[in-house]
């Protein structure tokens, strides 16, 4: 049956189903088209005893009947007072029926079947996604039950990703390559009896490649790679999440030695036991994975890996062992490894001799192997939209821009006062980056709305960062509360804008976190309240005393603040400084760091060159201070 049939059928079956809810309360419908005849031909008829019985409808002169022979009328009567004596006098049957019209109880059955009948489309309309599902994973073949697995399978042949594509990785892929030696070989460890372990736990930050690491052992060994998302496991259906595991397991029996790969494990295998009332369909899903896992012994040839980037708040019973008992990690890429992973993915891209990909790789701290690939991509798309035969350094630079700030919104019109109010903001954020001991350098300020945002202020790491100080938080929370101070100080405390909402969350952010996560508050002491698996407070009604919980509320409070003042002062006394800032972003649009200082340092903007030349700069990396709008 294919599906517009089934699609036809359901339909028909659904109304159907109406009808047979309805048609009792009309019962036209069942009677088929009533004669239409006068009043007079009616008395006529009632004299003559030809009628055998009526319907009167208490809200409506229309009547309908039934004749002797069978046949069915209808006529609309004047008002009669003795009309219903004439009708007993002559042994018509009368029936009356309250005001409702048929259609009346048509609709109103409509309305209270609604829920159900909505319910019923649900459920055809899921199991048929749940089937799509199926039908996409491309397991080949056959029917496709409810309960099939989404996974979708490569065989060997297509997997063309090796080790060579993986790189500034290197501790993670050597500690890989002994399942890539099982894998080709599993005979060689059955006969000596060693144990090679079945599950393995990628955990890292997106885009870092844990995918492409899994991949690579899988193109690699030359065995296929079933890949699926933990969020694929979790349906509404209690149930479906473990039969689907049930099926992917099953599967990749039959196609070992092989590897399967569940991204976002997180998704099912948080922990169960959180006290906020079970999810019974994860938990299913999650114990069907643990009996798979224990069901299938070493030798098998079945490897799992698993990818997450929070292994904090997995289920204990997952990491026990022969579950997921190795853990690998997949780190942000150093310096050397940036300029490896650029290396690899210009292999195919013809460079301008002007481009080092060292300085790159020193200007990109903090960007994942993910993001250096799209960097890398952006550039090439750049110098091909100038018809240029190579991707030059002012490509890396441009595209840079785009990877960390988003694309320029230039068609977005904003007015005079709008540009103005962001003006000032952004100089604000730009100025306290100045002022604030342990900054990351300003490398860029600007007005022209890129992303979600109206204008930003980019700062940079200057390196790797491993670690960070109290001072550099507190002057992030400051930096963070520039844009509504200079607002506040230039514009009145009552046309401050909505422009600074991403801002304060930041700042909120940090300072409850040196609250409740790093120890540092005098007050709450070196204690922590931070559960990594909710972002925030531990379950407050057994771990944290009222007291104690409002003791973080008022220090949160008291950090930012105590900035907050700080930073008007600053501006107030700098107030000179940050106008001429302002003024000279909305002259330029966009400022450097560098001209942000020189403007600081009351010196003359130097403009000869378009910015975009200037490559002593070339710096990237960090997360840049923007403004929703
Ligand atoms: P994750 O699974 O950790 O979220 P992915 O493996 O999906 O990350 O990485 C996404 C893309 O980023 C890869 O397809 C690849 O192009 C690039 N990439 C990430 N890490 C690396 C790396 N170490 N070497 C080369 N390319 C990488
Ligand atoms: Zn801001």
């Amino acid at each position: 049956m294919n599906r517009n049939t089934k699609n036809i059928l359901s339909w028909i079956f659904l109304i159907g189903l109406l009808f047979l809810i309805a048609a009792p309360f009309d019962s036209k419908i069942l009677g088929g088209n009533p004669k239409e005849i006068t009043y007079s031909k009616f008395i006529k008829a009632v004299s003559a005893g030809d009628v055998k019985e009526v319907n009167i409808r208490n809200t409506s002169s229309k009547l309908t009947g039934v004749l002797n022979d069978g046949s069915v009328f209808s006529t609309i009567t004047p008002y009669d007072a003795k009309m219903v004596e004439k009708l007993l006098d002559n042994g018509v049957e009368i029936k009356v029926e309250s005001g409702d019209s048929g259609w009346g109880y048509l609709v109103s059955a409509l309305i209270q079947w609604f829920p159900f009948l909505l319910l019923i489309g649900l459920m055809i309309y899921s199991a048929r996604q749940m089937q799509g599902g199926g039908k996409g994973g491309g397991f080949g073949g056959g029917a496709f039950g409810i309960g099939k697995s989404k996974a979708k399978m490569f065989q060997p042949k297509k997997i063309k990703i090796t080790f060579a594509d993986v790189a500034g990785i290197d501790e993670a892929k050597q500690e890989l390559e002994e399942i890539v030696d099982f894998l080709k070989a599993p005979q060689k460890y059955q006969r000596l009896g060693g144990k090679i372990p079945r599950g393995m736990l990628l955990v890292g930050d997106p885009g870092n490649g844990k995918t492409l690491l899994a991949k690579a052992i899988a193109g690699e060994a030359g065995v296929p790679f079933f890949s699926i998302s933990g969020s694929d496991f979790v349906e509404v259906f209690v149930g479906v999440g473990a039969s689907r595991v049930r099926d992917i397991f099953e599967t990749a029996k039959k196609n070992s030695p092989c590897i399967i790969f569940i991204d976002e494990i997180d998704a099912v295998g948080r922990r169960r036991d959180s006290g906020r009332g079970g999810n019974d369909e994860r938990e299913q899903t999650l114990n069907q994975l643990l009996v798979e896992m224990d069901g299938f012994d070493e030798n098998q040839g079945v490897i799992v890996l698993a990818a997450t980037n929070r292994a904090d708040i997995l289920d204990p019973a997952l990491l026990r062992p022969g579950r997921f008992d190795r853990r690998i990690t997949v780190q942000y890429p150093d310096m050397n490894g940036r300029e490896k992973i650029l290396t690899v993915h210009t292999k195919n891209v013809p460079l301008s001799p002007d481009v080092d990909l060292k300085t790159v790789a020193r200007g990109t701290p903090g960007f994942s192997g993910a993001e250096l690939a799209n960097l890398v991509n952006e550039a090439a798309l750049l110098a091909a939209r100038d018809d240029k035969l190579s991707v030059a350094m002012k490509d890396f630079e441009l595209a840079k821009d785009k990877v960390i700030m988003g694309a320029e919104r230039k068609s977005m019109s904003m007015t005079d006062e709008e540009k103005r109010n962001t003006a000032y903001h952004e100089a604000g954020h730009a100025l306290i980056a100045l002022l604030v001991p342990q900054c990351d350098p300003i490398h860029k300020v600007t007005i022209i709305p890129r992303g979600g945002a109206l204008g930003m202020v980019v700062r940079l790491p200057e390196k790797d960062k491993v670690s960070v100080t109290k001072t550099e938080l507190l002057s992030n929370i400051r930096v963070s509360l520039g844009g509504r101070a200079a607002e506040e100080i230039f514009f009145g405390q009552d046309n401050i804008t909505t422009g600074a909402s991403s801002d304060l969350k930041q700042a909120t952010d940090v300072a409850k976190k040196m609250v409740i996560k790093w120890g540092m508050s005098d007050k709450i002491g070196l204690r922590t309240f931070y559960d990594s698996a909710d972002g925030y407070y531990l379950d407050a009604s057994d771990q944290i005393s009222q007291n104690t919980s409002e003791t973080i509320d008022s220090e949160v409070k008291a950090i930012i603040e105590a900035a907050y003042a700080e930073v008007k002062g600053m501006i107030t006394k700098h107030k000179k400084k940050l106008e001429r800032m302002a003024l000279s972003l909305l002259e330029h649009e966009t400022l450097t760091g560098d001209e942000v200082k020189r403007i600081f340092e009351g010196k003359k903007l130097k403009r000869a060159a378009p910015i975009e030349d200037d490559l002593d700069d070339f710096k990237l990396g960090g997360l840049p201070t923007s403004d929703e709008e």
